[in-house]
């Protein structure tokens, strides 16, 4: 974009900031969304009685390729009233909130402390922000899994469990001890993609024999080109861990990224869903296991090659959970030769694994002694 051309932007300050951040970074460029349209505000207040401020449309963002991951995709997105100063009686402060990175929740504070030396102008002279007051976020029912079939009674040609047999999983196991199934039916009306749903796979979350959350899966690979989802999951289901009934009966555990990488890690294996243990799923370690293993997915990126903030995102991993005071963790110790996920390399290399990078785990977990 050209220097005339930026300032006809609604932050022409902050795209530049923006822009010097990305050469220090990837590289890539900034691209701009929705030109000059205003944000709508909306006021939300915390449970301890805190404002702030949401964005209930987005307004005009700068994407830019996260400089705090190994983003490649412009991923990253700045509102343009982000570092913008509110003197609405509503809300006093500083707009901080207004940037989220797809592949994390938490890149604020690091981008904060970056550009935070940049000039804004004062929300009144960047144009229309509505503010709207709600009340405290309301708790959301789990959207129903629908009619589910455990894959055990399921007949042996269903597309579910053909799937699992060809990636090497146990249909029968996954059924009985995990209650995973195959979607029947489902009525949810506020499913846009309800057709999608029937006959994919679906990953319950139980803690406490309670069903609080779940994942589904497409029973195949996705067609290219298609928008079928691979992996889908209700809203609020990304805070939990999966496996976490089944994890509890032993002393230590493994933590996953994916769902079909726990299963290979066996029954004291949990999924996080990503790369971030969000502080929900802290709270729910911390205490309950002495030894931890976090075995994050070895590679990442467009080559397939092994990604170092990966690596240093596992070490960090691992240093939350001692800092938080777990006794003993460790991280895997992936070498460049290792490309595949966990859930890719079977049940034997992971158990492998244990033994050579947690012999401590190892020696604790039963199924392992077998
Ligand atoms: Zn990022």
């Amino acid at each position: 974009m050209l220097s005339s051309e930026s300032d006809k932007l609604m932050n022409p300050g902050l795209y530049h900031t923006l822009v010097e951040l990305d050469k220090a970074s990837h590289n890539k460029g900034v691209k701009v969304v929705n030109q000059g349209c205003t944000a709508t505000l909306e006021l939300c207040k915390r449970r301890g009685g805190a404002t702030y401020a949401k964005p209930s449309s987005g307004g005009e963002e700068y994407k830019i390729c996260c400089p705090f991951c190994s983003d490649g995709k412009h991923r990253l997105y700045v509102s343009y009233l982000y570092g913008t100063e509110s003197t609405n009686p509503g809300y006093v402060g500083t707009l901080k909130n207004l940037a989220y990175c797809q592949n994390e929740q938490e890149v604020k504070r690091e981008l904060w402390d970056i550009i935070s030396t940049t000039n804004y102008a004062s929300l009144s002279k960047l144009g229309l922000v509505r503010v709207r007051e709600s009340g405290p976020a309301e708790k959301k029912e789990l959207m129903p899994m629908g009619e589910v079939v455990p894959l055990h009674e399921l007949n042996t040609f269903h597309p579910a469990v053909t799937y699992l047999k060809s990636r090497g999983f146990n249909p029968n196991y996954l059924g009985k001890s995990y209650g995973v199934g195959a979607v029947i039916s489902h009525q949810h009306e506020e499913l846009r993609m309800r057709k999608l749903l029937t006959g994919r796979i679906v990953f319950p979350y139980y803690v406490n024999r309670k069903l609080v959350a779940w994942q589904s899966r497409y029973a195949g690979e996705v067609p290219k080109g298609s928008s079928i989802l691979r992996w889908y999951y209700p809203s609020g289901s990304g805070k939990h861990l999966w496996g976490f009934d089944n994890a509890s009966h032993f002393q230590g555990c493994i933590l996953c990224e994916g769902i079909l990488s726990a299963v290979n890690f066996g029954p004291a294996a949990m999924a996080i869903g990503g790369k971030v243990l969000l502080p929900h799923m802290l709270d729910a370690i911390v205490g309950k296991w002495s030894n931890v293993l976090v075995a994050l997915d070895p590679d990442a990126g467009i080559n397939r090659n092994v990604d170092l903030e990966k690596h240093d995102r596992q070490q960090k991993m691992v240093e939350q959970l001692k800092g938080a005071g777990v006794p003993y963790v460790q991280g895997v110790a992936w070498t460049p030769g290792d490309l595949r996920d966990p859930g890719d390399i079977g049940v034997k290399a992971c158990r492998e694994i244990v033994k050579r990078d947690h012999p401590m785990l190892y020696h604790l977990l039963p199924y392992y002694r077998k």
